[in-house]
């Protein structure tokens, strides 16, 4: 019975990494039946935001990959958050003081921070193990007594939980993307478990839940694959039955060259993913939502991130997304965010939408609109949709099929009028003007009977007809605009035009 989870620390919006992390616990879970676990990793009080708990469920939700099991939600193995589970973790690092897996350290900050420096200054790197372990350089409890300890604790001095990290050993680690780890123990810090204000660190919290809450498979990002380690040997000093590991390759910069940062994601529109995000400083920053793309979109652009189904094929739903994806096909190297590529699906599911929803969003979002019969703004969706990537396109595409044109583009005009375009609309206009039956075919016939007969050029007609429907030469078919917005209005602009 497959169980992963997604444990986000809720410190502010969620980002774009993290929802491909989501996504792909999602896929992972879904393709084996089995259940996504969201847990919220909030034991950092200090880096704790507001709103940011429910930011990243709606994001879940308008994604479209709900978790199974967190809080409020089926909670078997609840509750949820770890801050609501802080009393059961005292209990797991006092097992490991016991089983001598695990010591109590006494050192301050300034102690740390002397080593520290004192490292720095002969060029290496300060490692808290067994070299301060052993030779009793700090204070812990391998050169003080028990008694001492106990004196220290009892007399209310701050102290932490370590990890006893083993000397010479050579760690065998497995991950389902990177194959096998080996890993040297010398080179691993003693880290801290569990502190004196009765809180774990997220090694001991994570462990432990991850346990408890019979997790199968741990899939997260690269950055915690240094935390590997650490994290079988606390299974192994628990005596419990690690879950399989697979950690995701880093998203890149868009030009490929390194991670890609929180500035960067300011920048293409992200961290802030993808509800409309008000820091506590009161920034409101946009998401993808409120850019206007479309959650299927996002979701196709995710996948990609890093994985690929070995086939050509790119435009996959959610339901084939979750057939096809295995971990095995995640790579290990970096996946370049490419914003292109979002805007690519982005314009493909626009197009998959009906035009009748399109046409609501369109209406929702401009006032020019707002009493306009969704049915004509419907079948004007219909026509301009292929050149749009967002809903937010659709005015420029198509503000002629619902007011006239105010000015025209200057060097069009100049190609389109010459001396005698005067008199060819007004002749236009009169042939429009008779016909009783105002069809595009009605429309066709008449005017290309008329041009042909009068033997002028295509252009000379089109240009200037389109300039005065449109205000510009752009925009789909003359004939089915003119058919669009009515006789009398496009009488009206031919006379505005002329005029
Ligand atoms: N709370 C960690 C985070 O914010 C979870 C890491 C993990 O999945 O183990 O990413």
């Amino acid at each position: 019975n497959v169980r992963v989870r997604f444990a986000p620390s809720p410190t502010g919006p969620l980002h774009i990494g993290g929802v491909r992390t989501a996504l792909f616990n999602y896929l992972f879970a879904k393709k084996l039946n089995g259940t996504f676990v969201l847990r919220i990793e909030d034991t950092d009080q200090n880096r704790y935001v507001d709103g940011a708990e429910q930011y990243i469920i709606d994001a879940l939700n308008w994604c479209g990959i709900p978790f199974d099991e967190g809080p409020n939600k089926n909670e078997k193995f609840g509750p949820y958050r770890q801050s609501e589970r802080k009393h059961l973790y005292k209990q797991y690092a006092d097992e490991l003081i016991a089983s001598g897996n695990a010591y109590y350290a006494f050192d301050t900050s300034e102690q740390l921070d002397f080593h520290r420096k004192d490292h720095e200054e002969k060029g290496k790197t300060f490692i808290y193990n067994w070299h301060n372990r052993e030779k009793g350089r700090l204070v812990n409890s391998l050169v003080m007594t028990d008694e001492e300890v106990k004196n220290r604790i009892a007399n209310g001095d701050d102290y932490v939980v370590r990890f006893k990290s083993p000397k010479d050993e050579t760690l065998h680690l497995k991950d389902i993307i990177r194959g096998d780890i080996k890993i040297d123990t010398n080179i691993l810090d003693d880290k801290v478990l569990f502190k004196s204000d009765g809180m774990p660190t997220y090694h001991l919290a994570n462990i432990v839940d991850d346990h408890l809450m019979e997790i199968t498979h741990v899939i997260r990002g690269e950055e915690w694959l240094p935390s590997l380690a650490l994290h079988y040997q606390l299974y192994k000093a628990f005596g419990w039955e690690a879950p399989e590991f697979a950690h995701l390759p880093l998203i890149l910069k868009p030009t490929g060259k390194g991670k890609l940062s929180k500035r960067d994601g300011d920048k293409l529109g992200f961290p802030v993913f993808p509800l409309e995000w008000k820091s506590p400083e009161g920034d409101i920053s946009r998401g993808y939502k409120e850019d206007g793309y479309f959650p299927e979109a996002m979701v196709n652009f995710l996948a990609f991130l890093g994985w690929n189904p070995g086939t050509e094929q790119e435009i996959f739903s959610l339901q084939e997304l979750i057939e096809a994806f295995e971990l095995e096909r995640v790579n290990k190297s970096g996946a370049r965010f490419d914003p292109d590529k979002i805007k690519w699906f982005n314009h493909h599911y626009m197009q998959a939408q009906s035009d009748d929803v399109l046409a609501e969003l369109f209406k929702a979002k401009r006032h020019e609109l707002v009493e306009i019969d969704v049915n004509y703004i419907a079948l004007v969706v219909g026509l301009i949709k292929e050149r749009a990537t967002f809903v937010s396109d659709f005015w420029e595409l198509s503000h002629y099929f619902f007011v006239s044109p105010s000015s025209y583009d200057e060097k069009a005009s100049k190609k389109a009028f010459k001396e005698d375009t005067a008199d060819i609309m007004t002749q236009i206009k009169n042939i429009i003007l008779h016909i009783d039956d105002f069809t595009v075919t009605a429309l066709q016939t008449d005017i290309k009977n008329w041009i042909t007969s009068n033997n002028i050029g295509f252009g000379k007609v089109m240009m200037p007809l389109r300039l005065a429907l449109v205000g510009a030469l752009q925009g789909p078919d003359v004939f089915d605009i003119m058919f669009m917005i009515g006789k009398n209005e496009t009488v009206k602009r031919i006379e505005k035009v002329v005029s």
